[in-house]
């Protein structure tokens, strides 16, 4: 089984209410072969949401308590993303996931670039606190970009 990125999936989750729907791996939900799962509704936020960024590091900064997560207001809802962080972590675990396929960028989600704080739209290589938590606990984690190139070896397209 597979995690992957509710957003991915085509549910309108994103702070504001959007999706990124990618058609593999919508095709991977309807064939039964993943699970969707949005840390950040797991974490405690609602859609839509002020957006938020990652400031002082990346995601496995905030899970050391040396970087925050901030919305767009000044808030600092470090602790709800590391909330969601864990129940994903849950989730993937009782799905028995072999890998999981996260949304590129986010500051949950992203796998290898990030915001880098200032609400600019820059990016800085770096992952989410999400990506962070389930690397340090063995699963890997990809994104939608690495997915295709993994579609043969996974062979989770064929039913
Ligand atoms: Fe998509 Fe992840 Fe953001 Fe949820 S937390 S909207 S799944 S990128």
């Amino acid at each position: 089984m597979i995690i992957v990125s509710s957003c991915l999936a085509g549910m309108k989750v994103r702070y504001n209410s959007t999706d990124c729907l990618d058609e593999t791996i919508h095709q991977l939900l309807d064939n039964n072969r993943a699970v969707a799962v949005c840390p950040e509704l797991l974490g405690g936020f609602s859609t839509p949401r002020e957006p938020a960024e990652i400031v002082g590091g990346d995601g496995g900064a905030v899970l050391d308590g040396t970087a925050k997560v901030m919305d767009r207001l000044g808030n600092d809802v470090s602790e709800m993303y590391i909330q969601g962080a864990y129940k994903t972590l849950e989730q993937a675990r009782n799905a028995g996931a072999s890998i999981v396929v996260l949304k590129e960028n986010s500051p949950s989600c992203g796998s290898s670039m990030i915001y880098n704080g200032a609400f600019a739209g820059q990016k800085i290589p770096g992952e989410g606190v999400t990506a962070a938590l389930l690397r340090r606990n063995g699963i890997e984690v990809i994104s939608e970009e690495q997915l295709p190139a993994r579609l043969g070896e996974l062979g989770v397209l064929d039913k």
